[in-house]
């Protein structure tokens, strides 16, 4: 990959650069090195309802077994969902034993590893997403899902932060507003036709559901919801992109989503 000056880092890259193992961080920071990094506030809630419940899933673990490695094994179990506070989705279980094995290379006994997870989700997941990113974030959405601030419950285990985006919750979201802003991308997406998308790799399925998505979000159904968080959601980041104070690529380590969605909407990725 050439390098480019402008990159806006979708959440997959994000979560990437500071949170997968150690090989995979080196070469994802490689990608990125010499250019100026932008981001959004609407990435900003999908890292925050995937690493902060990542983390308060591995503090809860911890705090229950009080030994890493016990701690990782339970993650494993999807029925352990009781002890976690929350779902355990197969991207939460990958992230808890990415951070749970480093932060075990790190710290050898159990108070200081609870110790640096409490650090993490009070402040340092904040730290890292701003890390070398251009300030303010680009805001096209004003979506504020996953915006609660984590609460420990009387037990001393985390709450989950939710991540919903509805009606009343967050009253904020703007994200009509947004399509309406951006008629000309949602009508790219609802028109397209995927069988002439030349990126590859490319997820037809996914591509069929934002096509169907896009095309009830004209005929006038509600853009909130799953819509605005997660069927939708790679689309809003490219067309997001195109706000930054300088041409940029979006650049995300989840190429087979965002490649085609760019070549549709016109928008670089650095794929
Ligand atoms: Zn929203």
């Amino acid at each position: 990959m050439g390098k480019l000056k402008g990159l806006f880092l979708d959440t997959a890259t994000q979560i990437a650069r500071h949170w997968h193992a150690p090989s995979e961080r080196e070469e994802i920071r490689g990608q990125l090195e010499g250019c100026k990094l932008y981001c959004s506030r609407y990435v900003k809630c999908q890292y925050k309802a995937t690493i902060l419940n990542s983390l308060i899933a591995l503090y809860n673990f911890l705090l229950r077994y009080k030994d890493m490695n016990r701690a990782l094994q339970e993650s494993k179990r999807f029925s352990n969902r009781g002890v976690a506070g929350l779902t355990l989705t197969k991207s939460v279980q990958e992230r808890i034993i990415d951070i749970g094995l480093w932060i075990a290379t790190q710290y050898t006994n159990y108070s200081e590893q609870i110790r640096r997870l409490e650090t993490f989700i009070e402040d340092s997941w904040e730290t890292f997403f701003n890390s070398g990113l251009q300030l303010p974030l680009v805001d096209e959405t004003s979506c504020l899902y996953a915006n609660d601030a984590p609460k420990r419950g009387e037990s001393g285990l985390f709450e989950p932060i939710k991540a919903s985006c509805t009606k009343e919750n967050p009253l904020e979201c703007k994200i009509e507003a947004f399509w309406n802003n951006h008629r000309v991308g949602l009508e790219s997406l609802a028109n397209m036709k995927i069988d002439s998308i030349k990126a590859e790799p490319k997820e037809t399925k996914e591509l069929e559901r934002i096509k169907e998505d896009s095309s009830k979000i004209i005929q006038g159904e509600s853009s909130r919801g799953r819509r605005c968080t997660v069927y939708l959601s790679d689309a809003i980041i490219c067309i997001e992109a195109g706000h930054c104070p300088e041409p940029s690529a979006v650049h995300s380590t989840n190429k087979k989503h965002f490649c085609p969605l760019g070549e549709v909407l016109g928008v670089e990725c650095a794929c």
